[in-house]
């Protein structure tokens, strides 16, 4: 079982999944993103991942978060709508609107309340989704709950919530075999991210061309989990906004660093160069 289809996104892969907006478009038609989480101090991993929705291009973002980062959200992002629960964490998910697509865990916590909140999420949940950050913490620590996920949930662990979730491995080989029945067992469409980002799903392995160090930085991963929410919302196939919205997020830098030093670069820079990385 070593033989793997492996495909290379390259400008013309990302190019060939990508969407373009309709003529008549109008916000109703774009899409509705809903993006989960934050807790006190970790309130900026909201903003930036509900920015990153609504600048992917989808028509309307809701952010779901604690009290304590309700002005901060409305204030940085006016942009968004807000809905809150909880005081300094969240303790419950319930909205009464039917989003399109959902990203959830950045800047979440893993408190007991939300664990619960989140298992009682997911028992009823339904629609495309992307788990990300604490959302897959809690879920490594729970791995019953992944059979919950509806089929081709989007899972975007970077490597440390990656050997949380499925055991470490001894090299490459053994990491991309892992990868792969994992994703088949649960149905799953995993981002394994890194400087090449690896998307697996159903025995194939697609590996990312763009990015580079200036995304080594607090923040980059909240808000790729805001873009590839905001595809799905504009009624991408998982599989296309995960290979599109990461190729989408690389170029970011690799455009921001004809104009910035790598060590400057930040998260907000992803949000500033999406304009010109779609173009
Ligand atoms: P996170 O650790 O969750 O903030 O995610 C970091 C994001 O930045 C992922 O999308 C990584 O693929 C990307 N990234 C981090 N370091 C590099 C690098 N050296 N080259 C390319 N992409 C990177
Ligand atoms: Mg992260």
């Amino acid at each position: 079982n070593t033989v793997t289809d492996f495909y290379f996104t390259d400008e013309f892969e990302a190019q060939s999944r990508y969407k373009p907006v309709t003529h008549n478009a109008h916000k109703g038609t774009q899409g509705h993103a809903l993006i989960i989480g934050g807790s006190y101090g970790k309130i900026g991993a909201i903003c930036l991942s509900a920015k990153a929705a609504l600048k992917s291009g989808c028509g309307l973002a809701t952010a779901y978060l604690p009290k304590c980062g309700y002005t901060v959200l409305q204030t940085s992002f006016p942009e968004a709508m807000v809905l809150t629960n909880g005081e300094e964490h969240i303790t419950q998910i319930s909205f009464d609107f039917q989003p399109k697509a959902i990203g959830i865990g950045m800047g979440l916590g893993q408190h007991q309340e939300t664990q619960k909140a989140l298992y009682d999420f997911l028992k009823i949940v339904s629609v495309p989704l992307v788990i990300d950050a604490d959302a897959l913490n809690i879920l490594s620590y729970n791995k019953e709950w992944l059979k919950l996920l509806p089929e081709n949930t989007i899972l975007t662990p970077h490597p440390k919530e990656l050997e949380r979730l499925m055991g470490s491995w001894k090299d490459d080989f053994e990491k991309i075999e892992m990868m792969k029945s994992f994703s088949k067992e649960y149905k799953l469409v995993l981002i394994a991210k890194d400087a090449y980002t690896m998307i697996v799903y159903n025995g194939t392995v697609h590996i990312n061309s763009s990015g580079n160090a200036a995304l080594a930085t607090g923040g980059s991963g909240d808000v790729l989990t805001g873009i590839i929410t905001g595809l799905l919302a504009q009624s991408y196939s998982p599989v296309d906004a995960a290979i599109f919205g990461v190729y989408l997020h690389g170029l970011t830098a690799d455009i921001g660093i004809r104009e910035t030093a790598k060590q400057v670069f930040i998260a907000s820079d992803i949000l500033k160069y999406m304009g010109k990385a779609y173009m």
